[in-house]
């Protein structure tokens, strides 16, 4: 049974990070909207914060994710942990900014990836970077089976080539968890990931790129040209499992893809916030006791708008429990990214359009957020990936039977 009642505790690192967004992201967010590529100076003060969040098991997003639940209830039955806590914190600081959160210092992707797999030998030695997440290349984004990066052991060093494309927080982050294949012949099974300091010779950021939104992150190319790391800085065994396959890596997804789901629930609640203020100074109050079709046509669809949030919200509690209490939630982590992808780039659009010429121009937010709320429903999977995943899963068929 599924309890939806948030914990105390979890709520008080919610309401901190709620402080965040509100203090320091939303004053500057349309600052960096404008000035794509320069630092954000706001998040040095930041990162100390977070290092005491995370010491006390509460990160604000990645660093966390996937450990034991830390916050197991009184009967052990129910653990909503590190990865509860990353969400409902993400939720928070994407009210106040994307592109600023997937900047804060150790929250990286690339942590959701340690924290998933790594020994607790790696733990303590990569538990405290900030770790970017480099799968993309410039030959494939979706199929994530096709690496050509590759890794080839070298003594005590592992030899990196190949070029990563699209790594967010690729220049600013201390590490790169970088996806190579140890073996091209074994196919998907032999892809592993590999902890890649960003100083390791071999190492180097070709160029950032211009964006339409999530301008304050830096999206970056990486090179690995003859690239040194040392022997036990891959993640999980370095044995090729045909059987196991690709389920080693994939695995990260499952906890990754609620959270981004989260980012597209904070931005989305942001919009609807913004929106409703919008409809009430024009003198449409938005009702709870009287049918949608019997009110202003604008109030009826935030209505609908609001109704289509609320269930990406529930979606992704679902998905999160789930991977906090260590049950399968590969189909639920799916259904949620896909849920509230879409919803975050509708209702931000829609409200771009129901706040007329307002809306449209750069004085509110809403338009910055429409164009913020896309890359939510493409990276770590694009919509229609989740679906072909989810089609697959209620199906049961194979990744080679539905394509
Ligand atoms: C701002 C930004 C940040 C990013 N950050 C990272 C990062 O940190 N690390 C990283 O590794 N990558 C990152 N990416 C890359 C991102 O994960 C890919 O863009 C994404 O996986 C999609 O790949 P693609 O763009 O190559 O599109 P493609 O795979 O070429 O797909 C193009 C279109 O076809 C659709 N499509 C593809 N296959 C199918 C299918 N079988 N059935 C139906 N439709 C299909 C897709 O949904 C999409 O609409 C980032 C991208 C952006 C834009």
């Amino acid at each position: 049974m599924i309890n939806l009642e948030l914990p105390k505790k979890l709520k008080a690192s919610a309401n901190q990070a709620h402080q965040v967004a509100a203090q320091i992201f939303r004053p500057v967010s349309r600052k960096y909207d404008l000035a794509e590529h320069e630092y954000p100076v706001e998040l040095d003060t930041m990162a100390a914060m977070v290092e005491a969040l995370n010491d006390s098991g509460q990160g604000a997003a990645g660093a966390t994710l996937g450990r034991e639940g830390k916050t197991k209830d009184s009967d052990g039955s129910n653990a909503n942990g590190g990865n509860m806590a990353g969400l409902l914190n993400v939720i928070e600081t994407c009210w106040g900014d994307v592109g600023l959160t997937l900047s804060i210092p150790y929250q990286g992707l690339g942590n959701s990836a340690i924290a998933a797999v790594a020994t607790d030998e790696q733990l303590e030695r990569f538990g405290k970077v900030w770790a970017s997440m480099a799968i993309t290349e410039p030959s494939f984004g979706s199929d994530s089976a096709a690496v050509t990066t590759t890794a080839v052991l070298d003594g005590d060093e592992w030899v990196l080539n190949g070029e990563k494309i699209f790594v967010t927080s690729g220049e600013r982050s201390s590490h790169v968890v970088v996806w190579a294949s140890v073996d091209k012949s074994k196919g998907r099974a032999a892809i592993k990931s590999f902890v890649v300091p960003r100083d390791a010779p071999g190492l180097s950021v070709a160029r950032l790129e211009h964006k339409l939104g999530i301008k304050a992150s830096d999206t970056a190319v990486l090179l690995l040209q003859d690239c040194r790391i040392p022997k036990d800085n891959i993640l999980g065994s370095p044995e090729v499992n045909v059987e196991q396959g690709f389920a080693g890596v994939m695995q990260t997804f499952d906890n990754t893809r609620p959270i981004v789901a989260g980012m597209a629930i904070g931005l989305g609640r942001a919009v609807l916030e913004e929106l409703r203020g919008i409809l009430s100074e024009a003198g449409v109050e938005v009702s709870y006791d009287v049918p949608a079709n019997n009110q202003h046509a604008a109030a009826a669809e935030f209505l609908a708008l609001e109704a289509d949030w609320e269930s990406a919200y529930l979606l992704a509690l679902r998905a999160t429990w789930m991977a906090d209490n260590k049950k399968p939630n590969s189909l639920e982590a799916s259904i949620s990214k896909a849920k509230a992808g879409r919803t975050g780039t509708a209702v931000s659009l829609k409200a771009v359009e129901l706040a007329g010429t307002y809306g449209y121009s750069e004085r509110p937010l809403l338009e910055k957020w429409a164009r913020d709320s896309k890359i939510l429903d493409i990276f770590e999977g694009t919509q229609q990936i989740q679906q072909l995943i989810v089609a697959r899963r209620v199906l049961g068929k194979s990744s080679s039977e539905l394509k």
